[in-house]
């Protein structure tokens, strides 16, 4: 080791005289090296080793002179975390009357989440499915005494009994009983073996006990168990599910369990921030950030250490080295550079999210970019942004050398899987860099430095490097207005419910790429002149060459439902829905809307339906229309009914159906259409101030909730008018803080799933 440190030690030189200094992969290399020795052991966020990892950035930044950027003029911004930390040393065995044998965790038993610490030897109570419910007449308890014991149950419920044991069978109620009736904890098995590996079980963090085990075991650890006693497990479990009667029982059987599991709502934890001041007087205040995790997995329950070189030693340690050749080149950068290492990224993303919620700058800043796993692959660096950031980009490939743009990659971007993502969610142009190629040793131990090649960390070093430099000095404004709407609108998958003709889709938008429509609906017109079967064979003839037409546009992709929409969006297209305007061509003889459905028509847009409605209630016809569209699969989206038309339908209607409206109607309207799963289409007027259209939105919302609600746009959302609509509707949204599901469901998942359902 020492002769490789020596040869790869970098040289400090503070020669002034000489040219720039170029990024140095060999000290990038010891940093990555000094940061995945075993004494470091895998710098695990809330963990000592993870102090090890933040003082070993922090004391390099302060080395190399770089001014502090955390809180209180240190290296350090200081937040916590929730916390799940087993220690390593673990030990399972099982002690029957003639046997003792110790089991490996991870293979044959596991602890779960929210399980407390125990040191003990405990009788094991076998208690069936380990379900408390005395007021429900059945308690796997009943007739055992579990104080000071272990309690084994089998996740699920009797089968017989599921329905009536309702709620007393989830696992939180199972292990509140257990806790309640005084055991030292739990393991749960899977009643029938072969049921594959046991995963995760649902405990609530309130339910965290620090002297509470919660374990679970595979089923050759339940067959051990069982292996001295007179009964078995099939066999229990079939008088249970047969009779609805526990087979609770004292086993005889020991279990041996010494673990240090611990849960901590609040530990501390930092991420590492150093920068150089822009030295523009306007500039400064502007700021470009690179970084990227330091925090690894720690070491396992059982004591093998996850070192992390290139996830993400290699990452912080390009970010580092940048710092260091900026700091030595005297670099003068107009806008301001941070350099940050991330805590917290492998608990879920928790450093990043924490600088990109609570930092000031991030208003500010211009752009991000993450590096995550640089230090493996074949040579190639993607570098995926494009779509949420293309001003940014475009900067970019215009200024990076000819030998940086060789290997550099663009791609789409988004969020997902490491830190750029709560900076893309702010708004910020963030881009994303994982080395192409194989990475070995992903989230295993094995993750060392002799896999690192510098060669991948230098071609990664040298494009950050020249685009650090290229963003903090470009003038101009690289903010864009509204940017973190525009994030919304890009990412979510959007309808535009403008109802176009298909031909003028296929014409306007056939080549569209990476739109931020998602989804368009389309309608086939009935021509007026025409009625009955003449207007049935123009609607045919103009889906006859549909496929064809559709092939040549190339930005989109007709709806399929076995197909997302999400699916198409990240290959840059439109998903294209195609509907009728009209049911004028089937209402002579409605059995014709299942073959134009069968055609590949999902709905039809009606708006002049008076001819359903008679006295109080459907007309004849209405008698008749209703159940053949129902059973057609086709989706009716209604415009401007009286309050009693919608009234009749919700009560007379089989399949949901869609109310496009302008107000919200009153609350037994709302209420029949959570109900029945029908959905309200609320219309965005064109003129409609936002604003005014988002109280109107939240009211409905907070009535039916938003699975059961759409926004209905009339201005087209392609068009600038539309889009900056909708982006003022979005503004309202994030500063109600509406989640992820609202917009999903608002924009899009509402009207699939009505479809869906309309359709089945
Ligand atoms: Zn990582």
């Amino acid at each position: 080791m020492l002769a490789v440190f020596l040869l790869f030690s970098p040289s400090f030189t503070k020669d002034k005289k000489a040219t720039k200094i170029t990024f140095d992969e060999k000290a990038a290399w010891t940093y990555i090296r000094d940061m995945s020795t075993d004494e470091m052991r895998g710098r695990q966020s809330g963990q000592p080793s993870g102090v090890m990892g933040e003082e070993y950035v922090a004391s390099k930044f302060k080395e190399w002179g770089l001014e502090p950027a955390g809180d209180d003029g240190t290296y350090f911004q200081n937040f916590t975390i929730e916390h799940r930390h087993v220690a390593e040393g673990v030990k399972f065995e099982i002690i029957t009357a003639r046997e003792r044998r110790d089991f490996y965790y991870g293979d044959s038993w596991r602890i779960q989440r929210y399980s407390g610490s125990g040191h003990f030897s405990a009788e094991i109570v076998f208690a069936g499915y380990g379900i408390h419910a005395p007021e429900k007449k059945y308690d796997d308890y009943a007739g055992v005494d579990v104080k000071g014991k272990v309690v084994m149950f089998a996740t699920g419920s009797p089968q017989k009994l599921a329905k009536e044991l309702g709620d007393a069978a989830n696992t939180e109620k199972k292990i509140e009983a257990a806790q309640k009736l005084g055991a030292l904890g739990i393991i749960a098995f899977q009643p029938s073996p072969g049921t594959g590996r046991f995963y995760g079980i649902g405990v609530r963090k309130e339910q965290y006990d620090p002297d509470f085990v919660i374990l679970s075991i595979e089923s050759h650890v339940t067959d051990f168990i069982f292996k001295d006693l007179k009964t078995e497990t099939s066999y229990l479990f079939s008088e249970i599910d047969g009779k609805g009667e526990p087979q609770s029982f004292a086993t005889g059987v020991r279990a041996f369990v010494s673990i240090n599991s611990i849960f901590d709502e609040k530990r501390a934890t930092r991420n590492v921030l150093a920068r150089i001041t822009g030295s523009d007087k306007k500039l400064k205040d502007e700021y470009v950030v690179i970084g990227g995790h330091m925090d690894h997995l720690g070491v396992s329950p059982m004591g093998d250490v996850y070192n992390g070189a290139n996830d993400n030693a290699s990452g912080t340690a390009v970010a580092m080295e940048i710092a260091r050749v900026m700091k030595l080149n005297n670099a003068k950068p107009k806008r301001t550079v941070v350099f940050a290492g991330w805590a917290g990224e492998e608990q879920g993303l928790l450093g990043s999210r924490y600088y990109a919620e609570h930092s000031p700058s991030i208003e500010k800043t211009i752009a991000y970019i993450n590096m995550d796993m640089v230090g493996h692959g074949s040579g190639n660096v993607p570098f995926r942004g494009e779509y949420y950031g293309p001003h940014i980009w475009e900067l970019l490939e215009k200024k990076l050398p000819k030998e940086i743009m060789e290997y550099v990659k663009p791609g789409r971007g988004g969020p997902g899987g490491s830190d750029h993502s709560p900076f893309l969610q702010k708004g910020v142009p963030a881009f994303a860099i994982m080395t192409e190629g194989h990475h070995f040793k992903y989230h295993r131990p094995g993750d060392d430095i002799d896999l690192i090649k510098p060669e991948i960390l230098k071609r990664v070093g040298d494009l950050v490097y020249a685009a650090v430099q290229i963003l903090a000095s470009e003038p101009g404004d690289f903010i864009e207005p509204m940017r973190q709407e525009a994030y919304y609108l890009k990412y979510e998958d959007l309808t535009n419910f403008k109802f176009e003709p298909l031909a003028h889709v296929v014409k306007a938008h056939g080549d569209a790429k990476d739109s931020h429509v998602d989804l368009q609906v389309a309608v086939v017109e009935e021509k007026e002149e025409l009625s009955g079967a003449e207007l049935r064979a123009d609607i045919i003839n103009n889906l006859f060459d549909l496929p064809e037409r559709m092939k040549k546009a190339k930005g989109l992709s007709l709806y399929a439902p076995n197909r997302s929409i999400s699916m198409n969006s990240r290959q840059g297209k439109t998903t294209v829905m195609l509907g009728l305007k009209g049911v004028d061509s089937f209402r002579d003889n409605p059995k014709w809307a299942k073959i134009l459905v069968e055609q590949g028509l999902h709905f039809a847009v009606v708006e002049d339906s008076s001819f359903l409605f008679g006295d109080g209630g459907l007309s004849e016809e209405g008698k008749t229309f209703i159940p053949a569209v129902n059973s057609s699969g086709l989706l009716l989206l209604f415009k401007g009914l009286a309050a009693a038309q919608t009234k009749v339908l919700l009560e007379e209607s089989k399949k949901p159906m869609v109310f496009l409206e302008r107000k919200l109607p009153d609350k037994e309207i709302l209420e029949l259409i959570k109900e029945k799963e029908f959905v309200l289409g609320l219309i965005l007027g064109a003129d409609e101030d936002p604003a005014a259209y988002f109280k109107k939105l939240n009211d409905a919302k907070e009535a039916i909730g938003s699975r059961y609600l759409m926004i209905v746009n009339e201005n087209c959302l392609w068009g600038s008018t539309g889009k900056d609509q909708m982006l003022r509707v979005i503004s309202e949204m994030v500063k109600e803080k509406y989640e992820s599901m609202d917009f999903f469901y608002l924009f899009s998942s509402t009207f699939t799933s009505v479809l869906r359902r309309a359709g089945s």
